[in-house]
């Protein structure tokens, strides 16, 4: 089978998605919301799912790492401190011609020709009934330009450079359009002209200014803070100096106004972290940890993003897993161990952490565990690329920052940020809250503000990674053994939305419905069941082939022990991609299953 092209590999999983209940679009009756999203059933189960095998990792299955769960709307001042309120910005441009926004960091560099214009000037021929006839025209001075690729004829920049006039510049209208209405005019016509004369070009080399859907030039970037904004209420109101009852609008406005002042202003969280770093004392103090431990969360984060676009992949909703782990300074480490271990000295062949690791290696540690987890669950190490970022591309505090990408349906995208902190976030809490973030180290006997490494993830952008990771299309028998395409969604078993269907033969024989029913409340209580009586035993394996549910348990005539007792509760197990089947006892059905899953 040829490889379908990317996009429309993405178009088909998109209606998969809406068509097996994973993703819809929000407020769909309503015409949809941009950048927001709902889970359906198989979706909700698929995210629960991932939620909890990241928690399990990270807290259950150690010693050192705890829970927290904290509000979504804190104290505007952590904003402040953690800088968000000053710099959590995208640049922003926008298309003069169709006014559509872009973060300036996403335009495709293009080379061209760039046709340029100082202005226009727009004739409007007034046609009269008499004999009399004049003309008239009004100017616009307004630069604009078109880059236009190699191969295009300039006659698109002048048609694009009309269109633009036509409109009106942004400061400059000219809010004339057609249908004028002029007194005394029979008809009107509105000639816009961009005059060749003053048409100029020029030669440009992946330029970012120009809109590269229609190459419309760009505004120049403006700075824009993607935090939502909320208030919150009620607070003293003060009385108004002047009597609501006879003004009520001027009651309402003041009313607004008040609501909206500066003072109740806070933010929905741009991310889970913050709220760590200003819990961490509390958390110390209540878990017996020790540094070096870490302190991790998952919950909802807001980020009003300039352009949401692929799919779920940029949100302005979504969930994040954070974890913020906790070590000593490196200096603190080289009087306790008289040296620092780093990345430049010998690796060590398990990355077993030493009390010798400074921040380099913990670094390196937690990439690789993230690295180890995403395979766990289905992402294979060939579909991942670790992006170790540039000196220049890192933030101010940080001192080194590894994006995990995955080869997205729509190209390789970043999936995960593991970022050494330093002690930036504990020491802005320290300094605006006026509160220490200092830890006193028993064993180092030393006091210090520790420093931080953060694995930080998205649960919506792995759901999607995960989706498009088991989109499949392959060949199966039908009822007949002829060979029909089937699709299936390849799931690794840990975060399968449903693990196991169970099918009796056939729904008009009551003895096999009654034992399918027992056999799905018998596996009911260690994993999620589907059980399925409708339609032709190959439809319902097609349907779980689709919903990506890894078994399929068929209750037949041999399980009733009418082909013997060897047979007798006994049932056919079947494996979604192998499409192998096997037979397997009642008894030992669940342990099997669990230890699949698990
Ligand atoms: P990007 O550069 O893609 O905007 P980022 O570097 O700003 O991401 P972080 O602030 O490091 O992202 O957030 C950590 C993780 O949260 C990301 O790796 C991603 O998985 C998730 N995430 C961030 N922004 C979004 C979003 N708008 N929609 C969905 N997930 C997001």
């Amino acid at each position: 089978m040829s490889e379908p092209k990317s996009s429309e590999l993405m178009e088909k999983i998109v209606s998969l998605c809406k068509r097996r209940g994973l993703i819809f679009q929000s407020s769909e009756i309503y015409g949809g919301l941009n950048g927001f999203w709902d889970y359906g059933p198989l979706g909700a189960e698929l995210k629960r799912n991932i939620k909890e095998c990241w928690w399990r990792s990270m807290t259950q299955l150690r010693d050192d790492v705890v829970g927290l769960d904290a509000s979504i709307i804190m104290h505007p001042k952590i904003w402040e401190a953690s800088g968000h309120t000053t710099t959590f910005s995208d640049l922003m441009v926008d298309c003069l011609l169709t006014k559509k926004r872009f973060r300036a960091d996403q335009i495709e560099p293009q080379s061209g020709t760039v046709y340029k214009y100082p202005g226009a000037e727009c004739k409007v021929i007034y046609r009269y009934v008499g004999a009399e006839s004049k003309e008239t025209g009004l100017k616009v001075n307004k630069p604009f330009a078109v880059l236009l690729k190699k191969g295009e004829h300039p006659e698109k920049a002048r048609k694009l450079a009309k269109q633009f006039y036509a409109q009106g510049s942004l400061d400059q209208a000219m809010k004339i359009t057609d249908g004028l209405v002029l007194h005394g005019e029979v008809t009107a016509e509105v000639v816009l002209e961009v005059d060749p004369q003053k048409e100029t070009t020029e030669e440009v080399v992946n330029s970012t200014g120009y809109n590269p859907e229609n190459g419309s030039l760009l505004t120049d970037p403006r700075r824009f803070n993607l935090m939502f904004k909320t208030y919150v209420g009620p607070q003293d109101v003060p009385k108004p100096d002047f009597d609501p009852a006879a003004n009520l609008e001027q009651w309402k406005a003041w009313r607004r106004a008040f609501d909206e002042s500066e003072d109740n202003k806070t933010y929905l969280r741009p991310e889970t972290a913050q709220a760590i770093f200003v819990q961490f004392k509390n958390v110390l103090d209540v878990s017996r940890q020790r540094v070096p431990f870490g302190i991790c969360q998952i919950g909802k984060a807001f980020r009003n993003e300039i352009n949401p676009r692929n799919f779920t992949f940029r949100s302005r909703e979504f969930e994040q897993m954070e974890l913020e782990f906790f070590i000593r300074p490196d200096e603190v480490v080289q009087k306790m161990a008289g040296a620092v271990a780093g990345l430049a000295d010998p690796q060590p062949s398990t990355l077993d952490p030493q009390p010798t690791w400074g921040w380099e290696l913990w670094h390196k540690y937690w990439v690789e565990q993230r690295v180890r987890w995403y395979e766990s669950i289905g992402l294979g190490r060939d579909t991942l690329v670790e992006y170790w970022q540039k000196k220049e591309e890192l933030a101010h505090y940080a001192r080194a920052c590894v994006d995990i990408l995955f080869k997205f349906t729509f190209g390789t995208q970043e999936l995960e940020g593991i970022a050494a902190r330093g002690d930036f976030d504990l020491m802005q809490h320290q300094k605006f809250s006026g509160k220490s973030m200092e830890y006193f180290d028993e064993e180092a006997k030393a006091k210090y503000v520790p420093h931080v490494i953060e694995p930080s993830a998205g649960v919506d952008r792995l759901a999607l990674a995960l989706i498009c990771n088991a989109y499949c299309e392959d060949q199966a028998p039908d009822e007949k053994g002829k060979l029909e395409s089937r699709v299936v969604m390849k799931f690794h078993p840990r975060i399968a939305p449903i693990k196991v269907a169970v099918f009796p033969l056939l729904k008009n024989k009551p003895a096999l419905v009654e034992k399918a029913k027992a056999v799905r409340d018998l596996l009911r209580p260690h994993m999620s069941v589907f059980y399925d009586e409708a339609g032709a035993i190959g439809r319902r394996y097609r349907r779980q082939d689709e919903a990506g549910t890894p078994f399929g348990v068929t209750i037949d005539f041999e399980t009733l022990g009418e082909q013997g007792p060897a047979l007798q509760d006994t049932v056919t197990l079947r494996d979604r991609d192998t499409m192998k089947q096997e037979r397997v006892k009642i008894g030992d059905l669940a342990p099997m299953l669990v230890e699949k899953i698990r």
